[in-house]
């Protein structure tokens, strides 16, 4: 091959595996980067979940509190004006024993300015809710303001005594997700790490602080799909890049090797004409000359004469072999008429007298659409290959035909040299010929089978070439009724 050709093939083989690895490189920093922002945003969600689950909880806890003051056969709401600051004093007191020093408590509240000597509903519900919330807010703070002995006996035991429940974990990390666009499965493992599977840092559900902690943490099986499913379309951008460019090489490589059979066709060709001109040119040069320099008597002088005229006739079929071919291409067009296809067979065999031929044809006419010169002349053309190819003493060409339905299979075999493997698809090409080095020995232009196919091509057929059994070259060829 072409050393520049070849220069050319290596620097663009280098080109497709750098854009390849340029992308393989963008693509596994592309996951990494989405891997780290997924990772960061539902560690976010765990920790706001975590914490809105404590609020929940502190939630649930100020209302049971509610409960316990509002019972009236525990607790006991009273109100005075207290004289001094001019101020209503609220106090709450024990019903129930045990009873310890500290068994009532008195406050005021800010923004309750009325002056009221005995309680009402009204001012009961509003001190209630007072001391609901100031328990909210000293929950949220982490501790717990001891009204009474028994109220801050039953609030610190709830706090710390009652775990929090996973299951609102779950409920509120769910909406954490579903916030951040994310639907992804999950679960609330205590401990085990799934390897393999993504995990969030673990977080304490402990409900004091110097005790065996209580970890959680929450383990993603599909979470690499779901980072995919991110990425789809920077992988679906890439992976058309990398088609696009296989394409453009792949065609780019189809070119210069259509280039280089071309050239290398052209340079068969015309070392075959060369040779082919040469040979007979040369002999009616050498003829000519002797014809003129010397005197010959009528006998020689008709040998010459004959040699100048078989030579010029072998020139002249040359040409319009060539010729031909090239006007097949232009011109698809013949004169089509119904024949019978069994009489140009036998007409085509007629020019061949001393070849064997074994025929399997159908003895009833058979009748096609055909231009009969095309027709006989593509059949010479194989007959011809098989007796230059042979090779072999005793040649044999063997024709079946056979029709089914609107098809036409007709079958052409010889027992000759047969065609190697990778020449099969290559023996169709125009001025194609078999390499043989510079030997040539059997004459040709390789335009046979060239010609064949055009034939076959305007007649709506087809051809194609298998090894025959048990040697030798089988031709299939299809014609439509
Ligand atoms: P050519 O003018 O060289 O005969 P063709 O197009 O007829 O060109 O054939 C192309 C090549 O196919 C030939 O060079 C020959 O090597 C090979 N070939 C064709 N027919 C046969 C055959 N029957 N047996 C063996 N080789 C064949």
């Amino acid at each position: 091959m072409n050393k520049n050709v070849l220069w050319a093939i290596r620097l663009m083989a280098v080109c497709v595996a750098g854009i390849i690895a340029l992308q393989f490189f963008y693509s596994v920093q592309n996951y990494a980067i989405e891997k780290r922002n997924f990772s960061k945003t539902v560690n976010e969600a765990f920790q706001v979940a975590v914490d809105s689950s404590f609020s929940a909880r502190n939630d649930a806890i100020s209302e049971t509190f509610r409960t316990w003051i509002s019972d009236t056969a525990s607790f006991k709401i009273t109100c005075r004006v207290n004289p001094k600051q001019n101020v209503t004093v609220f106090t709450i007191a024990e019903k129930l024993p045990p009873f310890s020093d500290q068994n009532s408590t008195s406050l005021s509240i800010e923004t309750f300015t009325e002056k009221r000597h005995a309680i009402t509903t009204k001012a009961r519900a509003i001190f209630i809710d007072h001391l609901v919330e100031s328990v909210r807010t000293d929950l949220k703070k982490g501790y717990v303001f001891y009204y009474t002995k028994q109220l801050g006996d039953k609030l610190e035991k709830e706090r710390f005594f009652v775990p929090i429940d996973t299951g609102i974990v779950r409920k509120e990390y769910r909406r954490e997700l579903d916030k951040r666009a994310i639907s992804l499965d999950f679960s609330l493992d205590p401990k085990q790490i799934t390897s393999g599977k993504f995990t969030t840092n673990q977080i304490n559900l402990a409900l004091k602080q110097h005790v065996k902690p209580r970890w959680i943490r929450a383990t993603f099986p599909h979470s690499a799909f779901f980072v995919f499913q991110k990425l789809k379309w920077s992988i679906a951008g890439s992976g058309a890049l990398l088609l696009l460019t296989f394409f453009c090489f792949g065609y780019t490589l189809k070119l210069l090797f259509t280039q280089e059979k071309l050239a290398k066709v052209k340079d068969d060709f015309i070392n075959n004409m060369t040779h082919e001109l040469h040979t007979p040119l040369a002999s009616i040069i050498v003829t000519a000359e002797a014809l003129q320099k010397f005197e010959h008597d009528k006998q020689s002088q008709k040998r010459y004469l004959e040699i100048i005229l078989h030579q010029s006739k072998r020139l002249d079929s040359l040409s319009s072999e060539i010729l031909d071919s090239a006007r097949m291409r232009e011109n698809t067009n013949g004169n089509f008429a119904s024949t019978d296809l069994n009489t140009l067979i036998q007409e085509a065999i007629s020019a061949f007298p001393e070849v064997a031929f074994d025929c399997f044809i159908p003895a009833t006419e058979i009748a096609i659409q055909a231009d009969r010169d095309q027709l006989i002349r593509m059949l010479r053309n194989l007959f011809d290959n098989s007796v230059k190819y042979a090779n072999v003493e005793n040649l044999n060409i063997r024709i079946s035909v056979s029709v089914v339905g609107q098809k036409i299979n007709m079958e052409i075999s010889d027992n000759g040299r047969g065609i190697p493997k990778d020449e099969k698809s290559k023996i169709f090409d125009a001025f194609y010929r078999i390499p043989t080095g510079n030997l040539h020995e059997v004459k040709g232009y390789g335009l046979g089978l060239h010609f064949v196919k055009q034939v076959l091509q305007n007649h709506g057929g087809s051809i194609s070439v298998v090894d025959a059994e048990p040697q030798g070259t089988l031709f299939k060829i299809t014609l439509p009724k």
